[in-house]
């Protein structure tokens, strides 16, 4: 799902530095499929980048709209994408697929910078014996 948008130019069209570190993160989640963890992260990138530097990585590329991010089980994950979607995940085992969004909710008065997260679980087929 590669997008014009989204690109490791935004980290400095921002105004900050890509240094190796936010590279790597980058070029991970992007590689990585879908939806990643800081821990996951920092696991994958082999204790290279550290948790806590992760967490600021996520945290900068999300201010600038470079991830999107979502809540799985109670853990934050992002994911890379030029513009948003949605996923499903397996409530047995964790397996995800990405989804389109096709919600447009225009403005709303009285809001601004306005965003929405919506995630569906259900039983994969393998885990629902089909
Ligand atoms: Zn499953
Ligand atoms: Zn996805
Ligand atoms: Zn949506």
């Amino acid at each position: 799902m590669a997008g014009m948008k989204s690109s490791m130019d935004s980290i400095r069209k921002a105004g900050y530095k890509l240094t190796p570190q936010r590279r790597a993160v980058y070029e991970l989640i992007r590689s990585c499929g879908c939806l990643m963890s800081a821990d996951e992260i920092s696991k994958a990138l082999g204790g290279s980048v550290n948790l806590v530097s992760v967490y600021r990585t996520l945290k900068l590329f999300e201010k600038i709209g470079l991830v999107f991010r979502e809540k799985t089980e109670g853990v934050n994950r992002y994911y890379i994408d030029a513009i948003q979607h949605h996923h499903i995940v397996c409530r047995e085992c964790g397996y995800t697929r990405c989804l389109p969004c096709s919600h447009s909710f225009g403005n709303i008065k009285g809001f601004s910078d306005i965003s929405h997260t919506l995630v569906l679980t259900g039983l994969c087929n393998r885990c629902a014996g089909k």
